[in-house]
Parts: C-alpha cells; sequence; structure tokens
C-alpha cells in the first residue's frame, strides 16, 4: 500500500488528455437536427426514451445529450416524460420478456406520426444478452423500428447524427 501511495506522488498522472471537444461543429449538427424537426413537423422535436433492458451504457450517453456540455433543449429538442408528447421513441435494449408488454403499451400510446429508433448493439438483436431465457429479442421484434443507432454504446454525436437521418429521410 506504501510503495503505491508512494508511486502515485512520484509518477503523476497517466491518463491521456481528453480530446478537444469541437463545440462548433456540435452546435452545428444540433441546428441541423432541429431545422430538420421544424421542416418536418412544424415544431421541435420531443424525445421519449425507454429502456428495455439495457446495462444503461446506453442510458449515460443519451443523457449526456441533456447535460451542460451539449445541452440540446437549449436547440430545442426536448425529452418529455410521456408517450403521448412524444414524436421519436429512443429504445434501448435488449427487450427483456419483462419490459415487452411496457414497450408495445409505449409505442401504442405514442400519437401518429411516429419514429423508434433502436439505439445500441443490444437494441438491434439482443447484442451480448441474445439468447437469454429473459430477452425477447431485439426492438424490431418487438415494434416496427425506422432507424437503428449501432455502438457499444453510441456517443452523442452519432446519436444526433442518427436522429438528424430520420428526420431527412422519414416518410
Ligand atoms: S449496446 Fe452496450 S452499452 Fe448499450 S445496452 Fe447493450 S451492452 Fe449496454
Amino acid at each position: 500500500m506504501r510503495k503505491t501511495l508512494f508511486e502515485s506522488f512520484t509518477h503523476g498522472v497517466l491518463t491521456e488528455a481528453a480530446p478537444a471537444p469541437d463545440e462548433a461543429g456540435l452546435a452545428e449538427l444540433a441546428q441541423a437536427v432541429n431545422r430538420a424537426a421544424r421542416a418536418k413537423l412544424g415544431r421541435s422535436l420531443s424525445i421519449r426514451q425507454v429502456d428495455a433492458g439495457s446495462c444503461n451504457g446506453c442510458e449515460l450517453e443519451i443523457h449526456a445529450l441533456g447535460n451542460a456540455f451539449y445541452d440540446l433543449e437549449r436547440l430545442g429538442l426536448r425529452f418529455v416524460a410521456s408517450p403521448r408528447h412524444a414524436d421519436v421513441l429512443m429504445v434501448t435494449g435488449p427487450v427483456t420478456k419483462s419490459m415487452r408488454e411496457a414497450l408495445l403499451r409505449t409505442y401504442n400510446a405514442t400519437p401518429d406520426p411516429k419514429w423508434v429508433v433502436a439505439v445500441g448493439a443490444c437494441a438491434v438483436d439482443g447484442g451480448l444478452f441474445a439468447g437469454s431465457y429473459a430477452v425477447a429479442g431485439g426492438v424490431n421484434d418487438v415494434v416496427p423500428v425506422d432507424l437503428t443507432i449501432r455502438g457499444c454504446p453510441p456517443n452523442p454525436r452519432q446519436l444526433l447524427a442518427g436522429l438528424l437521418a430520420l428526420l431527412r429521410t422519414a416518410a
């Protein structure tokens, strides 16, 4: 223990410095999402996040969209508490058997037009948890998916790029 303590004083910081944030690029991407939402819906985009059984790694990245750095509410993107107020269901998975019914009810409670985005490798096909006795499958096995954003987990920039692609291509 004494040796470890001594080494921590003499070696200094060993972790790599974080990459410099590209704030301008990020703001441009977020504004593009907002513009696309207004062109498609006539207003800003409302998102309901559904954790259908994830490990919470994907949630950490999704929640980052609302933190002090990304702060997407200033650009019009909102996370809402009820599916009745949502345009997009952002679902992380895999879908566990105990969350299957809840996901279906959430989907049915969301007004049209609505889009479902499956976020993360697990949401695509069960990922690491595919084949588990507790897993019903990927999101598409329970509700129709309009867009998948792969990654384990996808980072906030990938999430924004996915939303932009969805708004530009979805009917
Ligand atoms: S994709 Fe990765 S981070 Fe997301 S729920 Fe699955 S294991 Fe967790």
